[in-house]
């Protein structure tokens, strides 16, 4: 029991499909004195024991007696600055997840924190918190829609100590809505038998699949207007195209494009940005009625779009290097997923625009997307 267990499943779950999209998604392992928690910025697939962040508890517990003001910027610092300085002698070049207080409230030796898809299909649906109640409400504790740090940590810590009271137990599985789900157990078993009760629950709901085939990688035009894109966006920008079946159907039109067209999660938010560009077929030409276009999202929303879509033909991804325009379409074909996933929930429920841009100003945030891995 211990780190090396840690490490296994962490890489199981980083490389088992469907549970994490771009590296995401983090683990912990804790004794009394010590949290083993991922570091910002590693990828749970690959991860080596040393890419866990060895943290004092006791330093961490301190956190919770602290006041930090009301301030959004200001308090995030500060928890920041507190994380960074509950981290052990010798672990001072690494950077410990930003939801490592939430592992740490989580009375379990180990927590496996992952975003599937088909759970996210249920986590970010209109219907997702009733739902949630009827399929685990014995052993779940659903969290609302809320700004991640310690806001979040926040809200979990309240809800755990109401569901101990409430039942005499503690609860395994924490569902955030428009976010994922944090399962805890004392083995790395009793881990994947937590996990397997939960995606057993949800596979019963799923009658639709999203249909990724027929991929292509140039389509029509697709080439010159990628082009086009790339010269559109910051100097040194990439734009990478995809169509498939899926893809193809949502472009059709606006109508069909909107369950896609607004954020789900932070993750998504980081990778793909919150707001993606529609274009219509008949602003593709001539060239200023497109710039116009991409003049227009920019001012609207203040950021250039990761994802433009362009009616009838398929999505962009687009980003400073093709990685992260990869990473871009990767993570927008995880929006598209589980907004199918959603459709027996009531459909997709998009987070709140002040979320929203919490997200897209957030320091922690803004490190993830450089560094290119999910947390
Ligand atoms: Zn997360």
């Amino acid at each position: 029991m211990g780190l090396a267990e840690l490490t296994e499943i962490s890489r199981f779950y980083g490389s088992a499909s469907g549970y994490v999209i771009a590296g995401g998604g983090n683990t912990s392992f804790k004794d009394q004195e010590t949290l083993y928690i991922k570091g910002s910025g590693t990828s749970l697939a690959a991860i080596e024991a040393g890419g866990f962040v060895r943290m004092d508890r006791k330093k961490l517990a301190l956190i919770w007696e602290k006041q930090y003001g009301d301030n959004a910027d200001e308090r995030e610092q500060a928890v920041l600055a507190d994380l960074m300085a509950a981290r052990s002698p010798g672990e001072e070049n690494k950077r410990p997840s930003v939801e490592t207080l939430l592992h740490d409230l989580l009375p379990f030796a180990y927590v496996v924190h992952t975003h599937p898809s088909l759970v996210n299909g249920l986590c970010c649906s209109k219907d997702g918190e009733a739902k949630a109640s009827e399929l685990f409400g014995g052993e779940a504790v659903w969290i609302p829609s809320c700004n991640p740090g310690y806001v979040l940590s926040s809200l979990v810590k309240t809800a755990l100590g109401a569901y101990r009271s409430r039942t005499g137990k503690n609860a395994a599985i924490i569902l955030l809505q428009n976010h994922g789900v944090f399962a805890g157990a004392d083995s790395t078993d009793d881990i994947k038998a937590v996990y397997g009760r939960i995606m057993g629950a949800l596979e019963k709901y799923i009658k639709e699949r999203p249909d990724f085939s027929n991929k292509a990688e140039e389509y029509g035009n697709s080439r010159e207007i990628a082009e086009q894109l790339a010269r559109l966006a910051d100097k040194g920008s990439v734009a990478v195209f995809e169509r498939n079946n899926g893809f193809a159907r949502l472009v059709e039109d606006a109508s069909s494009f909107y369950p896609v067209s607004s954020a789900l999660t932070p993750d998504h938010i980081v990778y793909s940005g919150s707001d993606p560009l529609f274009i219509n077929a008949e602003d593709l030409s001539p060239a200023p009625r497109l710039e116009a276009l991409w003049k227009g999202h920019l001012e609207k929303t203040g950021r250039a779009p990761k994802i433009a879509a362009v009616q009838g033909l398929g999505v962009f991804g687009i980003g400073d290097s093709e990685k992260t325009a990869r990473l871009a379409l990767s993570l927008f074909a995880d929006t598209a997923t589980v907004s199918v996933y959603a459709r027996p929930f009531g459909g997709a429920l998009f987070m709140d625009r002040d979320k929203i841009d919490f997200i897209n100003n957030w320091e922690v945030e803004q490190y993830r997307a450089k560094v290119g891995n999910a947390i």
